[in-house]
């Protein structure tokens, strides 16, 4: 159990707040993110991605947790956004978010996107592919203000993680290899065609839950050694450098994430010393954090329902599953869970936490330890803040639960539960004769 969690009468309370009140204040399944405990790790980058001669900024890459409360709360402290689709274009917006600290990623912007995105007056696009410049070029005749523009580059750092989740390997769908210089210096072309258009650098994100830091650091020492070749070979100035986010968090005491401190210290101090060593012109560097800011403040808590043997498994079955968490059947995520309600005893009951969705794979863990329980206990699961809500689904037409945000014993909705209508409400019901046979 996390150290920030307190027991009390046997329950579990986050942020003082008990999970029978939230239970039955807001019932179950339910999203909770740890307000305190959020606003502490965003301080931590706020505090530590500084530096004395470069410009710093850090970007919350929001496909790890978007809607309007989030982006209210980046806002508040002074981060950028990345967004990744017109979806998440639009919620910023909808957050008055201030649009020029907006970059928009993805590796095929429809043009209907890019459309938005320049006349919203996006500050920077992150342009991915040649295609997608020209486009881009056609597009940007008449912008609100000139748009900044990244290249996703791709310097071939394989970072130890989950291969599905591995994107800069060389045939990687994202950005463009940086051993590919022609077609980087075409894309840069491309883009000075337009006067609208400021080319500023490059951007890189070499994958998710990294925990090695000499894998960041050899991240910016390739970037650094790529600029200063391409900058011999065709003078183009390089002003930005973003190195993308993928921190490492931790969901159970396997995972020993480094202090988000010395993560930042680690990557500005490492970019100070390679943008000297390769005598760079460059003046701003960016990191994309979105898992390590929003993950482990969040948790997820369900009722127990019904429970059942088989001859190798003791299951219990929560009241949501692969619909509001899709992680562990996609990825295998492991996690850590308490039985809520009965917190302070000892971890003695080997168990199979299932969903309730059809599926036999729909597992949140198919062999972990909690504590003694019955059904109706409640069940809590840490450090599900991250692609958790972000990935929901409606399969088996599950609505999708509401999320609060818990401050010192006030719960604050920030998004309500989906109701059956609305399930259906984009739904048409049809002309009855269009069936006759
Ligand atoms: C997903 C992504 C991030 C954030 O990754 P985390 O592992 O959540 O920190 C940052 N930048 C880009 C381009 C991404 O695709």
């Amino acid at each position: 159990m996390k150290d920030t969690l307190k027991i009390q009468n046997h329950e579990i309370y986050i942020s003082d707040t008990s999970v029978r009140t939230l239970a039955s204040e807001c019932s179950t399944p339910l999203y909770i993110y740890d307000l305190p405990a959020l606003k502490q790790r965003m301080a931590e980058f706020k505090d530590h991605f500084v530096s004395n001669t470069l410009k710093t900024h850090v970007i919350y890459a929001s496909k790890a947790f978007s809607c309007l409360a989030m982006n209210q709360l980046v806002s508040q402290f002074g981060f950028s956004l990345d967004v990744v689709s017109g979806g998440e274009l639009y919620t910023a917006l909808q957050s008055n978010f201030d649009l020029s600290r907006v970059y928009f990623h993805g590796n095929n912007k429809s043009d209907d996107e890019l459309n938005m995105a320049i006349e919203l007056g996006v500050g920077t696009i992150v342009v991915d592919n040649l295609m997608e410049a020209k486009r881009l070029v056609r597009f940007c005749e008449n912008p609100k203000h000139k748009i900044h523009v990244l290249l996703r580059v791709n310097p071939g750092i394989e970072a130890h993680t989950h291969k599905y989740i591995q994107t800069a390997f060389i045939d990687s769908k994202f950005g463009i290899s940086t051993l590919n210089t022609d077609e980087i210096k075409a894309v840069i072309d491309t883009i000075q065609t337009n006067s609208n258009l400021q080319f500023d650098g490059f951007h890189a994100h070499i994958g998710s839950q990294i925990f090695e830091l000499d894998a960041f650091k050899a991240e910016i020492e390739k970037i650094c050694q790529f600029v200063q070749e391409f900058q011999n070979q065709t003078q183009i100035q390089v002003r930005t450098l973003d190195f993308g986010g993928g921190f490492g968090v931790r969901y159970t005491d396997e995972d020993q994430p480094v202090e988000i401190a010395l993560v930042c210290k680690t990557i500005v101090s490492e970019a100070e010393k390679q943008i000297a060593a390769y005598e760079l012109s460059v003046e701003e560097i960016c990191i994309e954090p979105g898992r390590s800011i929003i993950a482990e403040a969040g948790y997820q808590l369900y009722t127990i329902g019904d429970l059942k043997q088989t001859p190798n498994r003791n299951y219990i079955f929560v009241d949501g599953g692969m619909t509001d968490n899709i992680r562990p059947v996609l990825y295998q995520a492991d996690y850590d869970f308490d039985i809520a309600t009965n917190a302070d005893a000892p971890k003695t009951k080997t168990v199979c936490i299932a969903g309730k969705c059809c599926e036999s794979g729909d597992l949140l863990a198919e062999n972990t330890l909690v504590q003694p329980y019955q059904t109706n206990d409640l069940l809590l699961v840490s450090s599900t803040g991250a692609y958790g809500y972000s990935m929901a689904s409606n399969y088996n037409k599950l609505a999708i639960p509401s999320v609060v945000f818990v401050d010192h014993g006030k719960i604050i909705p920030i998004i309500k539960r989906q109701t059956y209508q609305d399930l259906i409400q984009r739904e048409n019901l049809i002309d009855q004769d269009l069936f006759s046979l």
